[in-house]
């Protein structure tokens, strides 16, 4: 399988938005669609691991399908403000490790 980095994510979201799209939706705009696509993802995920008993037509979209929705938007959302999510992601982790190093030790699940 073809790998794909965090900055060919966003490359390749640039591409399509440029030469498909005809352009970003505004900042403001692409977040009310990241809100639209994590209540898709949410929708999918209460219905197949939560108590909710799905109706006609809720499972026709996966579980991966609405990840990779959520994910495209964030692709934008990065792209269109100058983020690298690369060095976003690193930095994510490095202050999560240093954060919760032993913040999980003592607890029982
Ligand atoms: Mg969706």
């Amino acid at each position: 399988m073809e790998q794909l980095t965090l900055a060919d994510l966003q490359r390749r979201v640039d591409d399509w938005i440029r030469e498909i799209g005809k352009g970003y939706f505004p900042p403001l705009a692409n977040m009310a669609i990241l809100t639209e696509e994590t209540g898709e993802l949410a929708r999918v995920i209460v219905r197949k691991y939560g108590p909710q008993v799905p109706k006609p037509g809720d499972l026709d979209k996966s579980l991966e399908e609405e990840l990779a929705d959520v994910l495209w938007v964030v692709a934008c959302l990065a792209n269109q403000t100058g983020v690298d999510l690369t060095e976003a992601f690193r930095k994510a982790m490095k202050k999560k490790t240093e954060r919760d190093r032993t913040r999980f030790r003592n607890t029982e699940s």
